[in-house]
């Protein structure tokens, strides 16, 4: 087993998720089987008790792990399949290690940072990076390790001794440290700084890691000069100071790194034979020019909760890119604040002026009753103008009440999420869900959905399968009592769960596309593979 290890310098959000990726990309062309661990220095067991509003969007794998969103990351770009244990956190390490004390496993001992909890690390990485990650059930031949936050902070620290001791645990020709970095750009002539990058690898080498490479995030490509000084300063040579400037899209990133030899380094590092022929380069380098050539706009309206940072919704972003390069389209998402839309009583402001030129409305998942009335709306409009909707989790159960509420007539309709006293409690609380617990309590990870028709919109976007597998992350659900009331004025629920109970996922007739999934289908939408129902809205909202 090869390991490629990133750390990342100077401060965090430096695109070290896309670096790891995008190793993970060439190595795999270079005829290895790739996987990814992530470790996360926080004391959370996991990403599911956290904001996705601070942190970014909690990312869902298979087996129900609710995890950083660069595992997602992983997936996308490896094209593989993970575990919880790929996210390795201090709060898991730490679990681990007290639970072994209190079972005595350490008899006699006081248990320490050093050796106990560096040991368990380096036990988790060797165990998690040889399981399979990809259908054909066979071990990796190479594991990425990303290491959260920065080199220097207090919380990474053991992670970072343990990752020095690892290179000797499994042999120095098996290890290739990659640090990534920053080169600020300062003043009107616009120079190139390399301080902060020498110091942070200062700091990574008198922690006993000397970076093997340095990737530098800049804006413009490194000059010779400013990699000749990286190098003279950092201890590595100067092919191995590499440039990561900005770029026209996110594909274009393993080829940049392969323009500069990366791959070849990695092959003379680690040991391995470089193919002639790496078909998989020739795919992403077409890739890249295809989503570069996209000229003709779709908008879709996004309605959901904002702060800015737009990793909250990263999976639905991607899902909605990908499925756009399939329709051709170049993808524009008007963002608009839920909020927004309940604001304005006569439906003339910026938010309705968005969603009304929209050509497709997403309501995606979340959590808690702020902007609730608005997403309502928004499903409201799309229902009554005939504009496509995609409705994900809680996009699923807003459009219900709305249509429970204009449909049916039953006013005051409300998921009890929102309203416990609702007269019309048409989405309620899953019974096996518990109530004192809020970490990893959800109904969680990939579940089957039972096609109950022979034919729909959705079934034809999955190839006809008669079930399909997708994951999920909620509470509630839509009150199985009413479906038959709901489905009998049109809105049919043609994926049930394996009970025959569960909604899965509903259609409205008499619609061009009205869709919503009880599930999330953005967390297994690929490159060239995009996920269905968001297929489905983007053929709709671009007329094919
Ligand atoms: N809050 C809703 C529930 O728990 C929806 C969750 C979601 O959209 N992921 O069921």
């Amino acid at each position: 087993m090869k390991y490629v290890i990133v750390s990342g310098g100077v401060l965090s959000g430096l695109g070290k998720g896309v670096t790891a990726s995008s190793l993970g990309v060439l190595l795999k062309s270079a005829g290895l089987r790739p996987t990814a661990i992530k470790i996360d220095p926080y004391l959370n067991t996991d990403a599911g008790t956290m904001s996705p509003f601070e942190h970014g969007e909690v990312f869902v794998l298979d087996d129900g792990g609710e995890v950083d969103l660069d595992l997602g990351n992983y997936e996308r770009f490896l094209d593989v399949n993970l575990t919880r244990d790929n996210n390795l956190t201090t709060g898991k390490v730490y679990s681990k290690v007290i639970e072994a004390e209190r079972r005595g496993d350490y008899l006699g001992k006081t248990v320490q940072v050093i050796p106990h909890i560096t040991d368990a690390v380096q036990d988790w990485i060797e165990e998690v990076a040889a399981r399979p990650s990809d259908d054909s059930g066979a071990k990796p031949d190479v594991c990425v390790i990303e290491l959260g936050g920065t080199v220097g902070d207090i919380e990474s620290a053991p992670f970072i001794e343990a990752l020095r001791q690892f290179q000797f645990r499994v042999g120095p020709e098996n290890v290739c440290f990659v640090h990534v970095s920053l080169v600020p750009v300062i003043g009107v002539v616009g120079e190139q700084k390399t301080k902060p990058t020498q110091h942070t690898v200062k700091e990574l080498r008198s922690l006993g890691i000397t970076p093997d490479m340095l990737v530098c995030r800049s804006e413009r490509p490194l000059e010779d000069d400013v990699r000749d000084k990286l190098a003279l300063f950092c201890h590595v040579s100067s092919e191995a100071v590499l440039s990561a400037h900005d770029v026209s899209n996110i594909y274009r990133v393993p080829l940049l790194l392969e323009e500069q030899g990366v791959s070849q380094m990695l092959a003379t590092r680690l040991g391995f034979e470089l193919p002639e022929q790496r078909p998989l380069l020739d795919s992403w380098a077409q890739m890249a020019d295809r989503v570069d050539g996209l000229s003709e706009e779709v908008h879709i309206a996004m309605v959901g909760k904002y702060t800015g940072l737009s990793d909250s919704y990263l999976s639905v972003i991607k899902a909605l890119q990908h499925s756009s390069f399939e329709v051709g389209r170049k993808l524009v998402i008007d963002w608009i604040e839920a909020s927004d839309l309940e604001d304005s009583p006569n439906k003339d402001n910026e938010a309705w002026s968005l969603l009304n030129k929209a050509d497709g409305i997403l309501v995606p998942g979340g959590f808690g009753d702020r902007g609730i009335e608005g997403k309502i709306l928004a499903a409201g409009h799309a229902r009554e103008n005939n504009i496509p909707y995609l409705g994900v989790c809680l996009g699923l159960q807003v459009a219900v009440i709305e249509f429970c509420r204009s449909v049916l007539g039953w006013q005051g309709a409300n998921s009890t999420e929102f309203d416990e006293a609702t007269p019309h409690p048409v989405v309620v609380f899953m019974p096996e869900i518990s109530k004192t617990h809020l970490g990893g309590t959800m109904r969680l990870g990939s579940r089957p959905t039972l096609f109950q028709v022979e034919d729909c919109a959705t079934r034809r976007l999955y190839d006809g399968a008669g079930h399909v597998d997708e994951r999920h992350r909620h509470r509630y659900e839509v009150n199985p009592a009413l479906i038959e009331d709901i489905e009998a004025k049109g809105l049919k629920f043609v994926g049930k769960d394996d009970s025959g109970q569960r909604c899965e996922i509903f259609e409205l007739d008499n619609h061009p596309y009205f869709v919503a999934t009880q599930y999330h289908p953005e967390f297994k939408s690929r490159p060239g593979r995009p996920s269905p129902p968001f297929l489905g809205l983007l053929k709709a909202a671009s007329g094919q």
